[in-house]
């Protein structure tokens, strides 16, 4: 745990997390107008300059210039550093997970970190995107699953074992079809009952990607029941206070990824403790 390798190994899943976050604001910003990510640049929103490349340092560039662009002065948002610190920090989290030792540190482990981070940058760019503009490209959702499906077939490839991520393409592709298959069934269900959207089909598609990157169950299950959880513990309070629906309040995506976050870094203890029969069904 304390040992100076891990520390060190720990300390480059986080620069590489900081480095990945700063790519995350360019999709962040670019997915929701059609714009490529990958060119042109960086460029100040502001003023168009392009950024240099000492200035597009993660964190660190904002601070020294104390969050303001070179060439315009103008302010830039203090969310790019945030979105860095975050993903540099699930970087560092979820590498603690995936290879807690020095045992671990080989090419199966580090497949299943890379399957397993992928997974929540595709979580923490959904979640921005969702939060800013209601909706969740299809680019982070449905037409990631491929990369699920890749990902659990390497995986398995490299022998991997874990319980928190699918492995082998059955349980990826069970995976997809279960998370798209449940939601869209409960959708189905409460537009019988209500004749009103419950959640958008966005909320399907996304259910389907992380079902594709961590398995049927007892991982879908899971997300949905931890995500209402949360919905219903923050959106509550805001129905109340507001007087409004609580669809109109919130979106749901952001929860279903905190909770697909939370399964991965520690899910199976989690089922285990709460559900003993299920854990044991599931072999956890
Ligand atoms: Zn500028």
């Amino acid at each position: 745990m304390g040992d100076p390798a891990s520390l060190v190994l720990g300390a480059f899943a986080l620069i590489f997390g900081l480095v990945i976050g700063s790519f995350l604001n360019v999709v962040i910003a670019r997915l929701p107008e059609d714009r490529s990510v990958v060119w042109p640049g960086s460029a100040c929103p502001l003023c168009g300059t392009p950024i240099k490349p000492y200035d597009n340092v993660p964190v660190l560039a904002w601070i020294w210039l104390r969050g303001r662009c070179r060439a315009c002065k103008g302010s830039i948002s203090p969310l790019y550093p945030l979105i860095e610190l975050l993903t540099g920090l699930v970087a560092w989290l979820v590498f603690r997970r995936v290879m807690p030792g020095l045992d671990q540190v080989d090419l199966p482990h580090l497949a299943a970190f890379l399957v397993a981070f992928g997974f929540c940058c595709l979580l923490i760019a959904q979640t921005y995107i969702d939060v800013r503009h209601y909706i969740i490209p299809d680019e982070l959702s449905v037409y990631a699953i491929p990369f699920g499906l890749g990902g659990a077939v390497a995986l398995q490839a490299l022998g991997y074992e874990g319980a928190f991520l699918a492995v082998g393409w059955k349980q990826s592709a069970l995976g997809a079809l279960v998370g798209g298959g449940l939601l869209g069934a409960v959708m189905g269900l409460y537009w019988l009952i209500r004749r009103e959207e419950g959640m958008g089909f966005g909320d399907v598609k996304l259910l389907a990607m992380i079902g594709a990157f961590l398995g049927p169950a007892p991982a879908v299950p899971f997300v949905i029941f931890v995500a209402s959880l949360a919905g219903a513990l923050v959106g509550l309070p805001m129905v109340l206070l507001r007087g409004r629906g609580l669809r109109a309040a919130l979106p749901f995506g952001p929860f279903l990824a905190l909770a697909g976050l939370v399964w991965l870094l520690t899910g199976p203890e989690l089922v285990r403790r709460w559900f003993p029969g299920v854990g044991m069904l599931f072999e956890l």
